[in-house]
């Protein structure tokens, strides 16, 4: 971050959103928003002033993963680059109730900005990266694990917060009295394999659920017990740290965390089948953590719409092809890196990402772009101009000309053939792909497959 944030070649453009994407491979035309942080950069030193005489805590549901508190004029987290914080106008007293701006008063450069507005910004870029990354799933949707009805019943997330040392205990694992946990249960796969939820396996959660069991362990000496259904060490040494772990003296119980009851003291109860042993078990312990799914991100339909992605049944952006280009997209020019794509832990992602940044440097070096010669083509005398292509090519390759009839855009079509189904007036082909070829080349086989019958027919009966 630091680096990417100093590098003359890089402009990082926080707090912001892209609004509008037009344009093809190697010329694309990007709107972004960029959104008022009612402090102004050129001013701001980082010193942290304005934020430690803020007098307004807020529940930090970002960052924090509401294990603590932040102020309304806030830097996200402690090592955000650029160090310059925002006010979050919603909870700032000055901007809900018009009194206050301590901030403003402490400020020992004068900038904090109480007018600034967004700024939209239109660049032109070659190429596009997406790295969007994933959401937290909500385990709530799952009411056996009692999420939400215990303090001490937390996610994996909010496990991180609580293990960190810039986290609201300073890193100490405790409980929500603040006491030591004695007993911990931690369940792997909540929403994940599961029909009810995911189907799919998050992929990290048995890892960090081995590092936090052993975390556990090392700082607070509680013992642990480990729900799991199969371990899924499969990176370079995981299976090596999982071994380590085993030997510290944790509990593996091999079964899914079935559920967990809150009991009238507070204690929490965890039940499920040890499928070693073959039967039920029960265990109380202090603290829950929840190795809890990840699925894509809520807007992802929206980035998916804006950049031409397809996505997987499952939400995720579609890859080109999961072998041969597993950081394409099905639009010339667009590339994903990260966990948009799938979850992949840390190690996966910064290999995924380097690819996704060498195929922009591969593209940008050739200089000129090969496109598929199967792409639509609009018949001007047979276009009526309804426009029903324009709506649903998945590319947005179609637009009106000055004549109001469809023009396709060559470079932007992938010749998918929805528009040649859709048109009514049947204006669209796709060049060669036309009706006619495809009757040909239906005919030819059908000949051939007539030539074959012919000569097993002749052979049997001689
Ligand atoms: C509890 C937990 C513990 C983990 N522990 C480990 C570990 O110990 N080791 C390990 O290797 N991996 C671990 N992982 C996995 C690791 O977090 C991921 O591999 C990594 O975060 C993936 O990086 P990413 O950049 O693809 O996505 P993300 O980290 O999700 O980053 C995506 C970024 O894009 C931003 N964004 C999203 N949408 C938009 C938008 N529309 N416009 C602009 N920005 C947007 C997000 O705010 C975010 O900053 C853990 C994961 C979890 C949940």
């Amino acid at each position: 971050m630091m680096d990417a944030g100093r590098h003359p070649n890089i402009t990082l453009l926080t707090y912001s959103e892209v609004e509008e994407i037009s344009g093809y491979v190697g010329n694309f035309a990007v709107r972004i928003r960029q959104r008022a942080r009612s402090v102004n950069a050129d001013l701001c030193t980082g010193c942290g002033l304005c934020q430690e005489k803020c007098p307004k805590k807020v529940l930090d549901t970002a960052f924090g993963a509401g294990m603590g508190q932040r102020k309304a004029i806030y830097t996200p987290f402690s090592q955000a680059i650029p160090n310059i914080p925002v006010i979050d106008r919603e909870n700032c007293t000055f901007f809900t109730r018009g009194k206050c701006k301590l901030c403003e008063k402490t400020c020992p450069t004068g900038a904090i900005d109480y007018e600034q507005q967004d700024k939209l910004l239109d660049v032109a870029v070659g190429a596009i990266v997406v790295a969007t990354g994933f959401a937290m799933w909500d385990p709530t949707l799952l009411p056996q694990y009692s999420y939400g009805l215990s303090p001490n019943i937390i996610t994996g997330l909010q496990f991180e917060r609580l293990s960190s040392a810039t986290g609201a205990t300073g890193g100490e694992i405790v409980t929500a009295d603040g006491e030591k946990p004695k007993r911990v249960a931690i369940l792997h796969c909540i929403g994940s394999r599961d029909h009810h939820a995911h189907e799919y396996c998050s992929r990290f959660c048995c890892m960090y659920s081995l590092k936090h069991a052993h975390q556990v362990h090392d700082k607070t000496g509680a013992e642990v017990y480990d729900f799991y259904m199969d371990m899924r060490a499969f990176g370079k040494a995981y299976e090596e740290f999982y071994e380590r772990v085993q030997e510290e003296g944790i509990t593996f119980v091999r079964g899914r965390g079935a559920e967990v009851e809150v009991l009238a003291d507070g204690k929490l109860r965890v039940k499920g089948e040890d499928a070693d042993l073959g039967r039920l078990v029960a265990v109380d312990v202090d603290l829950v953590i929840l190795a809890s799914a990840v699925e894509p991100q809520p807007d992802a339909s929206r980035v998916a719409f804006l950049c031409g992605l397809g996505r997987t049944p499952d939400g995720w952006f579609a890859e080109a092809h999961p072998k041969l280009q597993p950081v394409g997209t099905a639009t010339a020019g667009v590339f994903l890196a990260g966990c948009c794509q799938g979850p992949r832990d840390v190690p996966d992602t910064v290999a995924h990402a380097g690819a996704a940044a060498l195929e922009v440097v591969r593209l940008f070096n050739q200089g000129e772009v090969t496109i598929s010669p199967t792409v639509a083509v609009v018949d001007a005398a047979q276009c009526v101009g309804c426009g029903e292509c324009i709506l649903t090519c998945p590319y947005g390759a179609i637009a009106r000309n000055a004549d109001g009839k469809a023009e396709v855009n060559a470079a932007l079509c992938m010749g998918c053939g929805t528009c040649v189904a859709t048109c009514p007036s049947g204006a669209i082909t796709a060049l060669h792909f036309t009706d006619q070829e495809i009757v040909a080349q239906i005919d030819g086989l059908l000949q051939e497959f007539a030539t074959v019958q012919d000569t097993h027919y002749a052979i049997r009966n001689t």
